[in-house]
């Protein structure tokens, strides 16, 4: 009974892999769909899909009526958490150490209101290291603060397919959804595998992974076919809490090569080579033929 029982949870331990979903950018405007729509739809699909805690990712200066406000509101009373990514979205690239500490700072300030704001930051365009000295006075400012940092390790072009779907609605052109569906759903969980893959051959085990989404369009129609696709594929929606607890939160990457999330970060310090980390998910060519085969001008 007993080997029985140990082979079944190594088994598990071995098969299991975790993630969270995150959203930045939120509260974002009208789109194809009102914001207000947007919001509703998300919250719903994840509650019918099954997950607890999802991370939003808030860009403060956003919240500027009291319907934003209410939005970001709505999701914090569906049980997700609520945490910080600057007050305007900047690059680091862009502005000083001094000035981005400063924005942060506001966006923290206004984030008071949330009981269940959670002491997260999220570089805006993962922008983490123009250089070094940039680099290593944020995570000081971050560290003084009592802020960890809101990685990612799942990068996504997410933001990149709902601009295709974007521009095909405004231009009056047939939408195929199914093939939309498909696209969305088949690039996230791609991505979510081969970071999973990189870790377990690099790393030498995987960690709860943390999948970079948008608060767009896309994710609210599709968030229960993205999930329904995870879990068919093996994998296990977790609070982003879990995933912030896993031991990789502790580590800073001493790289500047941050922009495709931590565990790209790891793993090409532990000898990935960089070229490897192309693949459909990150290829907006790609991405591309594909919305020009599978969804634009209808369904065949
Ligand atoms: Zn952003």
């Amino acid at each position: 009974m007993t080997v029985v029982l140990l082979i079944s949870s190594g088994a598990r331990a071995e098969s299991t892999r975790r993630i969270a979903l995150t959203y930045d950018d939120a509260p974002r405007g009208d789109s194809a769909m009102s914001g207000d729509d947007r919001a509703a739809l998300l919250i719903s699909g994840l509650e019918a899909a099954g997950v607890e805690q999802a991370a939003i990712f808030v860009v403060t200066s956003r919240i500027d009526s009291p319907a934003r406000l209410a939005r970001i509101q709505s999701y914090a009373e569906a049980g997700h958490v609520i945490a910080n990514h600057t007050h305007t979205h900047p690059w680091l690239r862009h502005t000083t150490a001094e000035a981005y500490l400063a924005e942060i700072d506001t966006a923290e300030m206004i984030l008071q209101v949330f009981e269940n704001r959670r002491p997260w930051f999220r570089y805006p365009y993962l922008n983490e290291a123009p250089d070094i000295e940039r680099r290593d006075a944020v995570r000081a400012g971050l560290s003084e603060r009592g802020l960890l940092n809101g990685y990612v390790t799942v990068d996504t072009y997410d933001w990149f397919l709902e601009n295709l779907y974007q521009t095909a609605i405004r231009e009056d052109d047939p939408v195929c959804m199914a093939g939309l569906r498909e696209l969305y759903t088949g690039m996230l969980v791609a991505a979510a595998n081969f970071y999973d893959e990189a870790a377990r051959t690099y790393l030498g085990e995987a960690p709860a992974q943390v999948m970079l989404l948008h608060e767009n369009d896309i994710a609210a129609l599709f968030v229960t076919d993205l999930v329904a696709a995870l879990e068919a594929d093996g994998w296990e929606i977790i609070s982003a809490d879990e995933a912030y607890a896993d031991p990789i939160a502790g580590v800073l990457p001493d790289t500047r090569f941050l922009g495709m999330g931590r565990v790209a970060a790891l793993t090409s310090l532990a000898g990935k080579p960089g070229p490897e980390f192309t693949y459909l998910a990150v290829d907006e060519d790609a991405i591309t033929a594909a919305f020009n085969d599978q969804v634009a001008g209808g369904c065949d």
